[in-house]
C-alpha cells in the first residue's frame, strides 16, 4: 500500500478519501524522502561548506532541476521554491505590480478563480487606482473566450486565470488564452493548482510567463510549491522579500540582488519538504503523467454517470473534458448537511464555496459538495459514494 492513510478507518467504515483538491495523500516514499532528510541531512542549504550542508544544497538544487523537467521549462533559473500557489502568485502580483501596474491599469481574471488568483491581484491593483476585468463563464462552466477578446485595451498589464478549476473542473484553453493576450503584448499568469497532478503540463507548450503550484495537492508536504516565471520577465522583476540569500552584498547605503532563482528566495526555505517534492515527482513520473490522466479521465466518466441517477442531484460544471473534480447538490438540502452524512458513511468531501464564492454567486447558490480524485482513488469510491448518497437522500428530504 503506498499510502498507509487510506487504511484508516472512520465511524466503523473504511476511509474513502474524495478531498484531494484540497490536498492529496503522501505516498509512503515522500515520506521516507521527509524523514530521511531530517534523520541524515539536516542543515541550512547555500551557506554551508561543512559535509551535510554540501549534500543538502545538491540535493536542492537536484530537485529544482527536476522540477524544470517536470514542467518542461527552458533552465533551472525560471523555477523558484515558494511555500504553495498562493504565495506564488502574491509574489508575482507584488512584484509585477510594483513594477509595471499604474493608474487606471487593468488586470483580466476569470469569474472561475480561486480566491488566492484574485485577491493578491485586487492588492496590486487597490495600491495604485487599477482595477480587475472579469471573463465570465456559461452554465455549462465554460469561460466565454468572445468576451474575453474584448476586454484588452492599452491599459491591460496582466491576464491571470486558472488551468483547471478547483470547483468547476474545467480546464481552461490555456494555448489560446495565452495566444490572444500575447497579441496584446500582455503576458499571462496560470494557477496551476488544479492541473500539475492531473495531466502532463509543458509551460513552453502553453506559451504562459508564469505558471504556479502548490507540493501538497500534488503528493508532496505542505509548505512547499512553485512560481514558474520565463528568464527574461523575472529579470525585469523586482525582488519580492528582503533578506538572507537573496543578496549580492549588502551595505547600509545599497544593497544589490543575487541572480535568478535566488532573488526571490529569501531566508531558509523548507529543504525537506523540498526533498519530499522531488520524491512526488519520481512518484507520479513512475506511474507516467499519461496514465494518471487516462485513469481519471475514466473514473470521471464512470462518476458522472453513475452519479447522475441520484435522485434530485444536481451538478455545478459539466464542462468537456472537464478534470479532477465533482460539485454537486442534493435537492434544496444544504451542502454541509450533505458532507457531515457522508462522513458518518466514511467518505471525506469537501462542502462550501472551496474559495471561490464568485463561482457561488454566479448559480445562486450558497456551496456544493465537492468529491475530487487522485491517482489512487478506484471505482469502488465511486461505488461507496453513489450508495451512500442514494442511503442519505430520503434523510434530506
Ligand atoms: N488555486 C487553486 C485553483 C486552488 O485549488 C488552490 C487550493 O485549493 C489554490 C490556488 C491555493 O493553493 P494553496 O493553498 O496550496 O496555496
Amino acid at each position: 500500500m503506498d499510502f498507509p492513510i487510506l487504511d484508516t478507518q472512520v465511524y466503523g467504515h473504511q476511509l474513502v478519501y474524495l478531498d484531494n483538491a484540497a490536498t492529496t495523500q503522501k505516498p509512503q516514499q515522500v515520506i521516507d524522502a521527509l524523514s530521511s532528510y531530517y534523520l541524515t541531512l539536516n542543515s541550512n542549504i547555500h551557506r554551508g561548506t561543512h559535509h551535510l550542508a554540501t549534500l543538502a544544497t545538491e540535493r536542492y538544487e537536484a530537485v529544482r532541476q527536476q522540477v524544470q523537467q517536470f514542467i518542461h521549462a527552458a533552465n533551472t533559473k525560471e523555477i523558484v521554491f515558494t511555500r504553495g500557489t498562493t504565495e506564488s502568485i502574491n509574489l508575482v502580483a507584488a512584484t509585477f505590480g510594483r513594477q509595471f501596474i499604474r493608474k487606471d491599469d487593468e488586470v483580466i481574471v476569470s469569474g472561475m478563480e480561486h480566491h488566492s488568483n484574485i485577491v493578491p491581484w485586487q492588492l496590486a491593483c487597490e495600491q495604485v487606482g487599477a482595477r480587475l476585468r472579469v471573463i465570465p463563464f456559461s452554465d455549462e462552466g465554460v469561460l466565454d473566450m468572445e468576451v474575453y477578446q474584448t476586454l484588452f485595451n492599452s491599459h491591460t498589464r496582466m491576464v491571470a486565470v486558472n488551468h483547471v478549476s478547483n470547483t468547476l473542473g474545467t480546464v481552461n484553453p490555456i494555448q489560446e488564452i495565452v495566444r490572444i493576450a500575447h497579441s496584446h503584448q500582455v503576458p499571462v499568469l496560470i494557477d496551476g493548482a488544479q492541473a500539475v497532478a492531473h495531466m502532463p503540463v509543458d509551460v513552453q507548450e502553453l506559451g504562459c510567463d508564469f505558471y504556479c503550484f502548490s507540493g501538497h495537492k500534488m503528493y508532496a508536504p505542505m509548505g512547499v510549491g512553485v512560481m514558474y516565471g520565463r528568464e527574461e520577465l523575472l529579470n525585469q522583476l523586482p525582488p519580492y522579500q528582503g533578506g538572507g540569500e537573496m543578496i549580492k552584498d549588502v551595505t547600509f547605503e545599497k544593497t544589490t540582488y543575487n541572480e535568478l532563482p535566488y532573488k526571490f528566495e529569501a531566508g531558509t526555505p523548507s529543504v525537506g519538504d523540498v526533498l519530499g517534492l522531488g520524491a512526488a515527482i519520481d512518484y507520479m513520473q513512475s506511474q507516467g503523467m499519461e496514465v494518471i490522466a487516462h485513469h481519471e479521465a475514466q473514473l470521471m466518466d464512470y462518476a458522472m454517470q453513475k452519479l447522475s441517477s441520484v435522485p434530485n442531484i444536481r451538478f455545478i460544471g459539466t464542462a468537456p473534458g472537464k478534470v479532477g473534480v465533482i460539485s454537486f447538490l442534493l435537492g434544496n438540502a444544504h451542502p454541509y448537511d450533505v458532507g457531515t452524512l457522508l462522513d458518518k458513511l466514511g467518505i471525506a468531501v469537501r462542502t462550501g464555496h472551496h474559495c471561490t464564492q464568485p463561482i457561488m454567486d454566479r448559480y445562486g447558490i450558497p456551496g456544493t459538495v465537492r468529491a475530487s480524485f487522485a491517482s489512487y482513488t478506484t471505482f469502488a469510491d465511486i461505488d461507496a459514494l453513489y450508495n451512500a448518497l442514494l442511503r442519505i437522500a430520503p434523510m434530506l428530504d
